[in-house]
């Protein structure tokens, strides 16, 4: 079978969030599986820099306000790609959907239209070499695919491939005003509220969730999540007519990217059966961070996105109690001024107990995740999650919500839960600061106990996190 990923982000090339690290993993993960995949991914800068072996496939003029296309053909780190090279479209400073600013570009209608256009156009034989039988959407980027496909269809009358669209975030919808629509090349038909049209905008996401013959989403709880109010931001309706095409698949972690025992970039490599190796990695976090060094109060760790969406302003409201009780908390994120600021405020205050930095930096990323010993996801809402998988894997356990993917993948040091051992972190559910100060407590205590805390990280550890449950239920999706 073959599958088209059509995507805009991929690890290690490109990413913003955890879409990178999945459309990162994932064709391997199926490749191990007889599945050839391929990848479809915008021209922008570090595709076209890293990808090897190139040809051109086509050679398109004047297509969605850029004067030339080329639809190349090579391979990303050895997994096959297409790249579109469309410089006036994609060659730009900042990341794949804003200026250095932060300002969304008023163009992505027209960037992310080509990438859904090409997409059908591979499905429609544009290289007659390799013709996808399925073609796998991530996010609102590649939410007119189906479309484009079903009008291609129509238009021939021939059946081309099946079409899915994962929702990694339904937050993020790619909706513009009406008036862009007709610069879309599609007929006038699919404007309305059986099609794209959103509250008399177009929304990108909604033509994918409309059309796409299944829909995934990256945990169980969050393909029912969004089918309620509360987490369906508008499109709760649409996704709840559509539950039997609806499928929740956790993601996995990489190894070759995410593992104590081979990562090339912590102070010492550890695993399950020898811990010390973290205790090096926790001293060289205090060390990097100006962080006292100390070992009798847990270390809080947050990698994140800084935005609403991640419950930050509980680890802020609770940050001045952590130090109070001796603990320390270190920081890698960027996003909302007011929580950089907030943390940055409180690292001034308590430069000996908060660390604080902003900005994406992979390392340090790295540094955060094995030095520390519980990390911090507090989320309002939560597609999957990675961190708190991560986290796992490096023995520093996760206090999260309980809501989404971090329900699915964490399980509560209740005493029951503990005497069972079966727990592999802290879980609140109501988001408040009460609740959260409540697990944060029993992080506390329960690090008190370190030969308690030793098998907690050690069962967190080998809880198996891996690519190949979700490739196998990708298959059996792709082939239904
Ligand atoms: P989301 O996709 O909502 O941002 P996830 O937990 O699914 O959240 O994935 C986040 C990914 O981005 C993880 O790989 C995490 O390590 C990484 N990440 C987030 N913020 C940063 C940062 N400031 N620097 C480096 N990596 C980061």
């Amino acid at each position: 079978m073959k599958v088209l990923h059509v995507c805009s982000e991929v690890f290690p090339f490109l990413k913003t969030g955890g879409l990178a690290d999945v459309t990162g993993a994932l064709p391997q993960a199926l490749d191990k599986f007889g599945i050839a995949n391929r990848l479809l991914v915008p021209g922008f800068p570090a595709f076209i820099e890293s990808l090897e072996n190139k040809i051109i496939v086509k050679e398109i003029t004047n297509k969605f306000g850029a004067s030339s296309v080329r639809v190349l053909f090579g391979t990303l780190n050895g997994v096959e790609a297409y790249v579109i090279e469309a410089p006036e479209l994609y060659n730009r400073i900042g990341n794949p959907y804003a200026d250095k600013d932060g300002i969304a570009y008023s163009d992505n209608y027209l960037r992310f239209a080509l990438l859904s256009w090409v997409a059908a156009q591979l499905a429609a034989s544009l290289d007659q070499e390799w013709v996808p039988d399925v073609v796998h959407g991530h996010d609102w980027h590649a939410g007119l695919t189906p479309l484009y496909i079903r009008s291609i269809e129509e238009y021939t009358g021939i059946k081309l491939a099946k079409t899915i669209l994962t929702v990694h975030n339904l937050a993020y919808q790619g909706v513009f005003p009406d008036y862009v629509y007709n610069e879309l090349e599609l007929a006038q038909k699919y404007f309305s509220v059986d099609g794209l049209e959103f509250y008399g905008q177009v929304s990108f996401l909604k033509a994918g969730l409309y059309f796409a013959d299944k829909i995934t989403t990256v945990s169980p709880s969050y393909a029912i999540e969004i089918q309620g109010k509360e987490q369906g931001c508008g499109l709760d309706g649409l996704l709840l007519s559509r539950a039997h095409d609806l499928y929740g698949v956790l993601n996995g972690v990489d190894p070759d990217v995410w593992s104590p025992a081979n990562d090339t970039t912590i102070a010492k490599n550890y695993e399950i059966k020898s811990l010390e190796g973290k205790s090096e990695c926790r001293k060289a976090l205090q060390s990097h961070t100006g962080l006292e060094e100390q070992d009798d109060k847990p270390i809080f760790v947050v990698v994140s996105r800084l935005t609403e969406q991640k419950g930050l302003h509980l680890v802020v409201e609770a940050a001045r109690d952590i130090v109070g009780k001796g603990g320390q908390l270190a920081i890698l994120g960027s996003g909302e001024k007011e929580i950089e600021e907030a943390f940055t405020e409180l690292a001034t205050e308590f430069p000996q107990s908060i660390a604080v930095q902003l900005g994406y930096d992979e390392n340090h990323a790295h540094r955060l995740i094995a030095g520390g010993d519980v990390i911090l996801v507090p989320s309002r809402f939560e597609p999957c999650g990675l961190t708190q998988l991560y986290g796992m894997a490096y023995g520093t356990l996760p206090l999260v919500r309980k809501v989404g993917g971090l329900k699915d993948t964490v399980t509560d040091s209740s005493l029951e839960n503990l005497d069972d051992g079966i727990a592999t972190g802290f879980v609140f559910d109501a988001f408040n600061i009460d609740e959260f100060k409540s697990a944060m407590r029993r992080a506390f205590a329960l690090y008190s106990r370190k030969t308690e805390w030793n098998r907690f990280q050690k069962i967190a550890m080998a809880k198996d996190f891996g690519w190949d449950v979700a490739a196998k239920t990708y298959i059996d999706i792709y082939k239904s």
